[in-house]
């Protein structure tokens, strides 16, 4: 069976503790947080159809955990679908496996409905979780836009499963705004068209959260139809995306928009 391989790149996202400076993630500590959900209007997370998520673990890992760990891929996914807005098409098979250097990691192969995080059992569960909420959000963009979303633009894919995994990635920021600010503070801020390959995983986090940011700015100030229309026009490279057509304004102009709403 030939594997096409979507959007790898989630593959090498790796995060630090939860008291490390904006440059990097700050973790809630475990994916099951109730501290109220930071979003554009309120997610209700609703019980997920046990059906729609086939869970494979390897064995060895995680054994004494599991059934909070199978609690946590299920919370995950209903709370990921009710922010992107939207549910799966068809069962996916979500498979969490051991990674021999310890290095965790994800990717979603969203042709054959499969979403992989590679962990190892001294990575907690819940930072394993947080990764897989990102990789969902994958399959619900294939699930939404067909097969236009193979070709999106990586601003708008990377950016929408980093935003719609929201309080998995926030730790204690309320919004992606308000994470991004604080980062640029710390001396962090690319040019949103940057690639990042070449780039070192704190680069390529930074960038991600930048491009999360961006979405949140795209859709609460201009809607959710608009951008729907936007994501199915890119060609895969970072600002490749037909901002001009859809939006009247090219992704420069957007961009400044974009930093004038981040505020000081
Ligand atoms: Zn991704």
């Amino acid at each position: 069976m030939l594997f096409i391989v979507v959007l790898a790149v989630c593959g090498t996202l790796l995060f630090f503790g939860r008291n490390q400076p904006v440059t990097l993630s700050r973790w809630p500590g475990h994916g099951t947080s109730d501290r109220p959900v930071p979003t554009i209007g309120a997610v209700a997370v609703p019980a997920a159809d046990p059906a729609l998520l086939h869970i494979v673990v390897d064995d060895g890992l995680y054994s004494n955990e599991r059934g909070e760990l199978d609690a946590g891929v299920r919370r995950a996914y209903a709370y990921a679908s009710a922010r992107f807005g939207g549910t799966l098409n068809a069962p996916v098979t979500v498979a969490i496996v051991q990674d021999s250097g310890c290095a965790l990691s994800g990717i979603a192969y969203t042709d054959v409905r499969t979403l992989q995080v590679q962990t190892c059992n001294s990575v907690a569960s819940g930072r394993a979780i947080a990764i897989l909420a990102h990789e969902y959000i994958h399959q619900l963009q294939h699930d939404r836009y067909g097969s236009r979303h193979l070709s999106a633009d990586l601003i708008l894919s990377e950016g929408m499963a980093t935003w719609a995994a929201g309080e998995y990635w926030l730790g204690d920021h309320a919004d992606f705004r308000s994470y991004v600010r604080a980062q640029r503070d710390g001396g962090v801020f690319y040019p949103l068209a940057t690639h990042y390959a070449g780039r070192s995983i704190g680069e390529m986090n930074a960038l991600y959260y930048q491009w999360a940011s961006f979405v949140e700015f795209l859709m609460s100030v201009y809607g959710r139809e608009m951008f729907d229309q936007v994501y199915i026009t890119g060609a895969g490279d970072p600002g490749s995306a037909a901002y001009a057509s859809v939006y009247g304004k090219d992704l420069t102009t957007l961009e400044q928009e974009w930093i004038a709403w981040l505020g000081a």
